[in-house]
């Protein structure tokens, strides 16, 4: 390819000339006409030498020389000055503006040809040159985007792949392995994944390590000590504040090193483990891509361990409530036995009166465990679903004690126990409900007296403790708890034997019971035992409260009414269930009142009209007019509205009783209904009636 040349001269038969000595090289001739012509020339092209006349009338060649080279594309165009006069001193000036060469006119053909060939050759020489190098850059360039790309694939494809495998599997085990494996060898040497372990007391990790055969090999329960010092004490650290980390925050203080990285592995805002990725050092340390990957791996490895997680929960619950169901049958069918039998007793002929006695004893001893259940499953239910409200106020803590342990007491007598009390003389209150704490309290020494082999000991102590709160603590000398079941005991059903020959009943409720009413006094409980046979013991904490002015103990309703008051009460009974409305009917007659018996609610609307009752006894849950229903027409006519409506029903919730209340009832009563409560309320009509 030509070269470009810049002749520069002010005469234009020079210029001819020039051009005809230059013709024969063959390359591409450019004039200019003064300096300035020959600057713009400079700024178009690249010029593999410049021919300059040194003489020009405006600007001088050597002006125009130092133009030239000020351009940085053209300083270092080589520049051949022409002139006339070999003038020692303006040569030394041309050199001192960058000439390259010096040239007399008149110029002889073959040198300046001779000279200029060099020049083109070496401007050639040059271009090859920048060229090449331009070409070695380029590649240079693409081979790196090249192995970019390839990098970025090969990242793309295993987390495509990691994806895959991570979400083949729900089971934990198996996604704890496969988050360890796949960190080796793509991104590390060896990885480890720890979780916390099962009793909720530390933790356990896997291992996935590249032997020298280059084999993954695989290792489950590492041992602390077989960790890395640096890692487990990360670890430690990591799970220390796990639930104060947001998502993608590592602790500063345990930033990876090098060639080990460690990442917390988080779901739904909490740390749910620790996977770290180790090096050996030939493989260099762990670049910021690289980085990039192990905190996908370690994303997705935390999404698939917390899904594995929920569906073991899910599967879990599901067994449990199984369990649970076949031992809510088991501790019904109890005492459905013995009622069973009874009642063939009592149909017997001839029967004594000692017998008699026996089996209405049992009957009664039968329903009230019967009771005692429903009432623990209805209580569990509501206080589990946040639907009771407790009625605060200071509670002198001897009044719930000795309500709590005159409730134990027979459970207590009845396995032949040593109970020890240690309760301060000196006054202490809670802001409580005394009723549920004192629940809470005969929950916890029932339970120390049923899981104590009979003759053994219970110790039952109160005391205020140094940071104002009030400390209760129920210890016995029973079966004891097993380590890992010890978090476990206050959750829902959670039972440590759940054979069903066991021989203490229970449903498993009543701890998590226990623990939501503390918690609702904005108190907290604690177990500990020292194993299995070792005993155990329940502590509650309570913040203490200044005690007000003692209100009255609520006095107990007595059934004060006379048989003279019983026959003039006119009484209607309102069931739609026979045997309830029959039998309540026959207890209420054997107590001297003649109560009539409507089984729906129309009949009742219509029987109460004629009989203009003085107390209602109204089932709600009745077939087509409901007893809330019933309640609204009795209280809207003229012959009805003044009777006493006492709802009794099935549904002991808050929400019932605030119903009722709206409907018109006076009073609410849950079934089973104590009887001689219900004897009291109807005989309190005398008294507060018409
Ligand atoms: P339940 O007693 O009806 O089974 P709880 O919720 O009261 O249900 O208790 C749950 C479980 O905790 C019990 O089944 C028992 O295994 C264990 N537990 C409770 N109290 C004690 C205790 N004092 N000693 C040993 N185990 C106990």
């Amino acid at each position: 390819m030509p070269t470009n040349i810049l002749v520069v001269d002010d005469l234009p038969q020079k210029l001819l000339v020039y051009r005809a000595m230059l013709e024969e090289l063959g390359q591409n001739i450019i004039e200019a006409r003064s300096g300035e012509e020959a600057l713009k020339q400079v700024l178009r092209y690249d010029f593999s030498v410049i021919l300059l006349d040194v003489n020009m009338p405006a600007l001088d060649g050597f002006e125009t020389a130092r133009l030239i080279r000020n351009r940085k594309r053209s300083t270092h165009t080589p520049i051949i000055f022409i002139t006339a006069f070999a003038d020692e001193v303006r040569t030394m000036e041309g050199y001192a503006h960058g000439a390259v060469d010096f040239m007399m006119a008149p110029v002889v053909p073959e040198i300046l040809r001779a000279k200029i060939r060099v020049f083109v050759e070496l401007f050639r020489l040059n271009r090859q040159v920048m060229r090449q190098a331009e070409e070695q850059i380029a590649l240079a360039d693409e081979r790196t985007k090249r192995l970019a790309a390839e990098e970025a694939n090969r990242n793309l494809s295993f987390l495509a792949t990691s994806g895959a495998v991570l979400g083949k599997s729900l089971d934990f085990a198996a996604t704890l392995q496969d988050v360890a494996r796949l960190g080796v060898p793509y991104l590390a040497d060896s990885a480890y994944v720890a979780v916390p372990a099962i009793d909720g007391i530390g933790w356990t990790a896997v291992a996935a390590r590249k032997n020298d055969a280059d084999q993954v090999m695989f290792e489950k329960d590492v041992a602390r000590q077989a960790l890395p010092e640096h890692l487990s004490t990360a670890i430690d650290r990591i799970f220390a504040q796990r639930d104060l980390k947001r998502p993608g925050e590592v602790d500063p203080a345990i930033e990876s090193t090098g060639l080990m990285l460690i990442q917390a592995l988080q779901a739904r805002g909490q740390t749910i483990g620790v996977l770290a990725l180790k090096r050996d050092t030939p493989r260099g340390p762990f670049t910021p891509t690289e980085e990039d990957v192990a905190e996908t791996l370690a994303s997705r490895g935390a999404v698939a361990l917390d899904n594995a997680q929920l569906y073991w929960n899910l599967r879990e619950a599901d067994r449990q409530r199984n369990e649970f169901l076949s031992m809510l049958a088991h501790e019904l069918r109890n005492p459905l036995a013995p009622i069973r039998n009874s009642v063939e007793i009592l149909r017997s002929e001839g029967l004594n009166a000692a017998d008699l006695a026996r089996s209405r004893d049992m009957i009664g001893r039968q329903v009230d465990q019967l009771i005692r259940l429903v009432d623990d499953l209805l209580d569990a239910s509501r206080i589990t679903q946040g639907k009771i409200r407790l009625k605060l106020q200071p509670v002198d803590v001897a009044v719930v004690v000795e309500h709590a342990l005159e409730a134990s007491r027979p459970e207590i007598e009845a396995r032949r126990h040593r109970f020890h009390v240690d309760v301060p003389s000196a006054p202490l209150h809670v802001m409580g409900d005394a009723t549920r704490l004192a629940q809470v309290l005969t929950n916890l020494i029932n339970n120390a007296a049923k899981y104590t082999p009979t003759e053994g000991e219970i110790w039952f102590r109160v005391r205020a403790a140094d940071d104002g709160s009030i400390v209760m603590s129920v210890r016995d000398s029973g079966i004891g708890i097993p380590q890992e079941m010890l978090n476990r005991v206050f959750d829902l059903f959670i039972q440590v034997d759940r054979t069903l020959d066991r021989s203490v009943g229970g449903l498993g409720i009543g701890l998590t019971v226990v623990r939501r009413l503390v918690e609702m006094h904005n108190g907290r409980v604690e177990v500990r035992s020292a194993g299995i046979g070792k005993g155990s013991e329940f502590t509650i904490l309570l913040p203490k409260c200044e005690p007000v002015a003692a209100n009255p103990a609520p006095v107990p309703e007595q059934a004060n009414g006379t048989k003279t008051e019983s026959a003039s009460c006119r009484l209607l009974i309102v069931d739609d269930n026979r045997d309830s409305a029959d039998s309540l009917g026959l207890l209420l007659t054997l107590s001297g009142y003649s109560p009539q018996i409507a089984y729906d609610g129309h009949a009742a609307v219509a029987l109460a009209k004629t009989l203009r009752p003085d107390v209602v006894l109204l089932d709600i849950g009745l077939p087509g007019l409901n007893g809330y229903e019933v309640a609204r027409r009795l209280r809207a006519d003229v012959d009805t509205k003044a009777a006493c409506l006492i709802a009794i029903t099935g549904y002991g919730q808050d929400e019932n009783g605030r119903l009722a209340q709206q409907a018109g009832f006076d009073r609410h009563f849950v079934k089973p209904v104590v009887f001689d409560e219900l004897l009291a309320a109807i005989s309190k009509w005398k008294l507060a009636g018409p």
